[in-house]
């Protein structure tokens, strides 16, 4: 539960906050705390990570400011990685759990990678509230558009996950 003293770094560490066998909420939890270390390194607040049965393969926090690339979101950093290194079998075993719920342009690269499950802890509607710099279609709309399978799980926690959105866009 700390503020942990990586530096935007984007894998495979500090998962002690967990705890064994996590639920979905407590898995979106852990992408808040990625959002708000992704503050922390100078980027907006969205974090996301990847579970393949039952483990956490990888994460990644937003990078948008820093790498300057407005590619640079969590969700897309790791639907690239899931499409690259994971088989068929993993891919259908697997969940991206995301602070917010993905943008038009990750929600195309996770159908695009095959994932299986994404849950989300607040719905862009919700930060429209508070940010209209988003595209403003759900995840959900764009994996049936592309008719894929992945299943659309959220929001789940949504003032856990607009309190770090709260904190970055809402001061003025
Ligand atoms: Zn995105």
């Amino acid at each position: 539960m700390t503020d942990a003293d990586h530096s935007g770094g984007d894998e495979f560490h500090d998962l002690d906050d967990l705890p064994a066998d996590p639920t979905d909420r407590e898995y979106v939890e852990r992408t808040i705390r990625l959002a708000e270390e992704a503050v922390e390194a100078g980027n907006t607040p969205f974090g996301a990570l990847l579970v393949v049965d039952g483990e956490v393969v990888g994460e990644a926090r937003n990078e948008t400011r820093t790498e300057d690339d407005v590619a640079a979101h969590p969700e897309l950093t790791l639907a690239r990685w899931a499409a690259r290194e994971l088989d068929a079998d993993e891919l259908a075993d697997c969940t991206m759990y995301a602070s917010t719920e993905p943008c038009p342009m990750c929600a195309t690269a996770i159908h695009y990678a095959g994932i299986d499950r994404v849950v989300f802890g607040v719905d862009n509607e919700t930060l429209g509230e508070l940010s209209d710099a988003g595209v403003a279609i759900p995840l959900e709309e764009v994996i049936q558009r592309g008719d894929g399978e992945t299943t659309v799980e959220g929001p789940i926690a949504v003032d856990a996950a607009m309190a770090v959105h709260d904190d970055f866009f809402g001061e003025s």
